[in-house]
This record gives structure tokens, sequence and C-alpha cells, in this order.
């Protein structure tokens, strides 16, 4: 197996002291995948800027002009209440994108079987219009409207396993029947959207699901929604390629959120949906990081993702699994199954 992998040292560029999305969770990420062997088995990308022609395929020229007069400030300022931007971060959100569609370029030309993007800024709650919680250029939108231009692909699926809803995600595909995308996380929790009945609009009804769970839901709850929502949608949908979500803030330890997945139970959904690619689209599928805080869970939650991808059947759950039981989640299930005829 051939993975293609991107991360870059200038992305420490942009951050912030005291905030939880800061240059520290990529070094963390870079310090485990080397403990564990994995950087040398990558075929390794250096990431290239976007052109900002390209950015308007997804935002508003409005904001990107807003973020480019960001770059000429003498100081960080913020976007809302959580969203810093440095004058440096318009250029390093270029260059997390560049990365990205040089992951998802590799993938489709078939150069390497799958990929991976350790990249900050991280992207899903940007919206065309306006960055938020800590995002502010929508990498994935932007990799699978890429994909779409650049490789001919159809459809693509989106699986969003961060703690929290992708609105922004969300928001440019909401009546777009071509990119499906599946969201589980805790509801209620920010941004506040990603209700189960948010199922998309126009031509776009129906390709988009919300697995909005309650607070406390782990690796047995997570699995079931993929086994019985993730999986026979994917199927009725056959994307050409799967891009992930990957946010890592779905964990028990993870200090934003309140979901009990393990180490283990992500790598279950991780093989699940290599698996899913394999059964569907060739093994086409890329790892975009979004969220997840707690540091030692996301430099083992990516070597495991890196071992998944690689073909290796030996993971570690360093942390172990979490000491609550997990709420029913029959209810939602049921209603989702309802609303998306999964029955
Ligand atoms: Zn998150």
């Amino acid at each position: 197996m051939a993975t293609a992998f991107v991360i870059d040292s200038r992305f420490a560029a942009h951050t912030m002291e005291r905030h939880p999305e800061y240059a520290a969770r990529l070094t963390m990420i870079r310090a485990t995948l080397e403990q564990h062997g994995l950087l040398e088995r990558f075929t390794t990308i250096n990431a290239e800027p976007v052109s900002e022609e390209f950015l308007h395929i997804v935002h508003d020229a409005d904001y990107l002009r807003l973020l480019e007069k960001t770059s000429r400030m003498a100081s960080p300022s913020m976007l809302g209440l959580d969203t810093y931007i440095t004058p440096q971060s318009y250029e390093i959100a270029r260059l997390a994108v560049g990365g990205v569609l040089q992951v998802v370029d590799a993938v489709l030309t078939g150069e390497t079987d799958n990929g991976l993007a350790a990249i900050r800024p991280p992207g899903h709650h940007a919206t065309p219009s306006m960055g938020m919680g800590f995002c502010l250029l929508n990498n994935i939108a932007l990799a699978a409207r890429h994909a779409q231009q650049v490789h001919n692909i159809e459809r693509v699926l989106i699986v969003d396993y961060d703690v929290h809803h992708g609105n922004g995600t969300q928001d440019i595909f909401y009546d777009d029947p071509t990119v499906l995308y599946i969201s589980t996380h805790q509801s209620p929790l920010y941004p506040g959207t990603g209700a189960i009945q948010e199922t998309g609009k126009g031509a776009g009804k129906g390709f988009t699901i919300n697995a909005a769970l309650p607070p406390g839901v782990g690796d047995q709850g997570y699995a079931q929604v993929f086994a019985e929502i993730v999986l026979p949608a994917a199927r009725q949908f056959e994307p050409e390629v799967i891009l992930v979500s990957g946010g890592y803030d779905a964990h028990w330890a993870d200090p934003l959120a309140n979901m009990m997945l393990s180490l283990s139970g992500y790598t279950h959904l991780d093989r699940t949906l290599l698996a899913l690619a394999h059964e569907l689209c060739e093994g086409r599928i890329v790892f975009i990081l979004e969220g997840g805080y707690n540091l030692q869970v996301l430099g083992n939650a990516w070597a495991n993702v890196a071992h998944v991808l690689l073909g290796d059947t030996e993971i570690d759950d360093v942390l172990g699994p979490a000491d609550r039981s997990e709420p029913s989640i029959a209810q939602p299930l049921n209603k989702l199954k309802q609303i998306h005829n999964l029955t």
C-alpha cells in the first residue's frame, strides 16, 4: 500500500498561545508518527499554496478580500469570539488547502492508494462567507470541488466524524446531489447546527445526513451508526472517492466535548471506512485533519489511521476505553433510518 502524506513545519506560523487550536497539535502528530516509524513509509508531499482564484469555487470574494487584508495587519485579530487570524494566517491557510489538493491528486491519479493530510488551520466550520470555529478556508469542500473539476469525479462522499457538526461543509453542499455529506456529532454542542431533520434542499434533498447524537456515545454507538447509517447510505450513493473530516475530539479524553470514543473505537471506524472505499471506489480515501485537542489522543489517533491505511493490523490504544456506560441511541438511529429510507 502507498499512502500520500502531507505535513509542513510552516503551518506552525498560524498559532496563538493558550488557544486549543495551536501549533503543538501538528508537532505532536509528527513526533508520534516518527516514534512509530511511519514517516519514512509515506509518499511525502511538499505542500504548495493553492491559487487565490481557485478559492472562489467555494468562498465569496468579500470574505477572501477580508482574509487578504488581514495579511497586511501588524498583529493578530479575531473572527468572532474563537477564531484568530495572524498576519501569516491567510498564506498558511492557502498552503494547507494546497497540501490537501496535492494529496487528492496523488490518490486520484493512482500515484498512491490513499492519503493523509495533517494540515492546519482546520476547515469544516468555514462557510462560503465566513471563517469560524478555528477554521478559515474549508479544506475538505475545496478538495471535493477539486476532485470534481480536475479529475472528472462526479460523486464525492464526505464523512465527518469530528465531534462538532461541520456546518460550513453542510452549507456549501446543501443543495448539491453530487456530494453526500454525512456527519456524526454531539448534540447539543457548538455550532448548534446539524439536526437530524436537516437533510439538504432542492436537488440536494437527502444528500445531507446528520447523525446528531447525545453526549456520552462511545465505541458501541458510533459503530452502530456506521454500520446502520453510513454504510447503507454510502452504498446507495456509490461515491468515486471518500474524503474524511478527521476530528479526534469525540475521544473521551478530549477537553472540548463529551463523547466517549476510545482510540480503538476510532480505529474501528477508520477500518470500516477503508473497507467501504475498497468496496465502492478502489480504495480511494483521504483523511483530512479537523479537530482534536488532547495532544496524546491526536498523535496516537493519527498513528493509528496511518497504520490502517498502510495495511498494518496492529494498533495501540495507550489511553484505553472510557469508564462510563453509553446512552441508548435507538431513538436518533430510528429517526435517521426513517428520514433517509435506510430500513
Ligand atoms: Zn471539532
